[in-house]
């Protein structure tokens, strides 16, 4: 009896070892491993995790999910036979993605960072983050602050390996997304109690947000005056202007600089595209008031970590933190812990990763694009000059987020309708206050968009997708 309860034990342990051995060699065998075969949530028991093992499995499950190349299904998606959907790229359809919808319209319009979106699936291990029930549920860090100690010294360190950024001396502000710490800058640079309000100036072609949002909240103390030129020779202004500097400029990719100097002239700088994906990098930014986004650095323009500012003006800052307390009470602490994994996949090689793969897809788009509308003399694309790139030590052809398409010919004189007749979206010239003749074209989200762009745009100049041809 004592010999068979022995061999049971035995046996026992010969199966646990196993079974160890074979859970284990599938977790390290990494993203195929679990889902190599399709394990229900209830067979998964990883070796030496607790409380998270099935958290993983799940999310696994739903990134797991087929779709055809065409399509993502999301942990928060719609469930469909006990499993999310997939949700497919503009132009697919069908269950899994696999169906292309030939007449449909390209959709240029949007400045949707998915070009991103295989270098973080790449990146799967390293990037994922395991929120527990009980994260960060109070209102605030341990030393009492709304934000993460540890994510303004991985964003000060990243600015300083990029080399776009001076951050010494320099106060740091978190924001939800570009509406929340513009218009807190807005605010902060405005005078207050004054008969006077400041006037709210941006460069012609400019992000349209600056003037809706100025407009829209409707402040006694500033108001948007639209192109800084008229002030340029004036020589006595009175009264506080704030100019809004976006370099590089949504939406022509020009590396702005301010039109306006002087006692009464306060500077925004946006610099939502100033990183290698973009723009060469001629100089560390050194400048009073810059905003910076991670939307359009590590794509991830959904986490609405949108924004975060360098102050040299104590005043200011305290301004805008006011501010931003009143308003949120600073970012989603779960949004800071998502911002901080990314960013540490970022620094881990100095961001050569992210960044040569950024520039390595916006160069072959370029060059696609320009061979496209070279094709005829109907369209032409914005110059940008050649910038000394300090991160990657050469000289580099500009790759903007945005075509500014011009219609060349004279009778186009509404290039959005032209574009429109050829089922391509995209935002018109006056919605950045220019010429109708000018539309901007969204060149970073997913390849299938740009790849639907660019086909359209072929059948555009070759007149053969609807639209008359000269
Ligand atoms: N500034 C500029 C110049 C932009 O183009 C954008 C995004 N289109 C933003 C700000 C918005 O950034 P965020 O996603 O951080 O709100």
């Amino acid at each position: 009896m004592a010999r068979s309860e022995g061999s049971i034990c035995k046996l026992c342990l010969v199966c646990s070892v196993i079974a160890n051995l074979f859970f284990g060699v599938n977790l390290y065998r990494g993203r195929r491993g679990l889902w190599g075969r399709n394990w229900s949530i209830d067979e998964v028991s990883i070796q030496g995790l607790s409380w998270s093992g099935r958290a993983a499995a799940e999310a696994e499950s739903a990134a797991a999910r087929e779709c055809s190349g065409h399509g993502r299904a999301y942990l928060d998606g719609v469930v469909v036979d006990g499993r999310p959907a997939c949700e497919c790229n503009n132009c697919y359809g069908g269950p899994d993605c696999s169906l292309f919808l030939p007449s449909c319209f390209a959709d240029a319009d949007e400045g949707d960072p998915l070009f991103l979106e295989p270098f973080w699936k790449q990146h799967a291990e390293s990037s994922a983050v395991m929120v527990a029930g009980w994260h960060r549920m109070s209102y605030s860090f341990s030393d009492q602050t709304t934000l993460s100690q540890e994510l303004e010294s991985l964003l000060r360190k990243l600015h300083s390996l990029v080399g776009n950024a001076i951050t010494d001396g320099k106060y740091i502000l978190f924001g939800a997304g570009s509406t929340q710490l513009l218009s807190a800058a807005v605010h902060a640079l405005s005078p207050h109690n004054s008969s006077l309000p400041a006037s709210v100036v941006a460069s012609i072609p400019y992000y349209s947000l600056y003037r809706e949002q100025t407009e829209f909240f409707n402040s006694a103390d500033c108001s948007f005056q639209g192109d800084p030129a008229r002030w340029k020779n004036a020589t006595n202004t009175t009264g506080d202007i704030i100019e809004f500097v976006t370099a590089p400029n949504n939406p022509n990719g020009q590396l702005n600089e301010a039109v306006l100097h002087g006692p009464n002239i306060k500077t925004i700088y946006d610099r939502a595209y100033y990183w290698p994906h973009f723009t060469g990098i001629p100089s560390p930014a050194d400048e009073d008031l810059t905003i910076f986004t991670i939307s359009k650095l590590t794509g991830h323009a959904g986490s609405r970590f949108g924004r975060w500012a360098f102050i040299r003006n104590e005043e200011v800052y305290q301004r805008m933190n006011m501010y931003l307390e009143l308003n949120t009470m600073g970012v989603s602490r779960d949004t800071q812990l998502r911002a901080l994994k990314l960013l540490k996949v970022i620094i881990k090689d100095g961001g050569r990763e992210i960044f040569e793969f950024g520039y390595k897809t916006m160069t072959k788009r370029w060059d696609r694009l320009r061979k496209t509308l070279s094709m005829s003399n109907r369209f032409s694309l914005q110059k940008v000059p050649p910038e000394n790139c300090t991160y990657f030590q050469k000289v580099r052809e500009p790759t903007p987020a945005y075509a500014w398409v011009k219609c060349e010919w004279e009778e186009d004189t509404n290039c959005i309708e032209i574009l429109n007749a050829a089922k391509i979206l995209g935002r018109g010239g006056s919605i950045f206050h220019d010429d109708h003749r000018y539309v901007r074209l969204s060149v970073i989200k997913s390849d299938d968009d740009f790849d639907v762009l660019i086909s359209h745009l072929e059948g555009l100049v070759s007149g053969k997708d609807g639209a008359k041809i000269m």
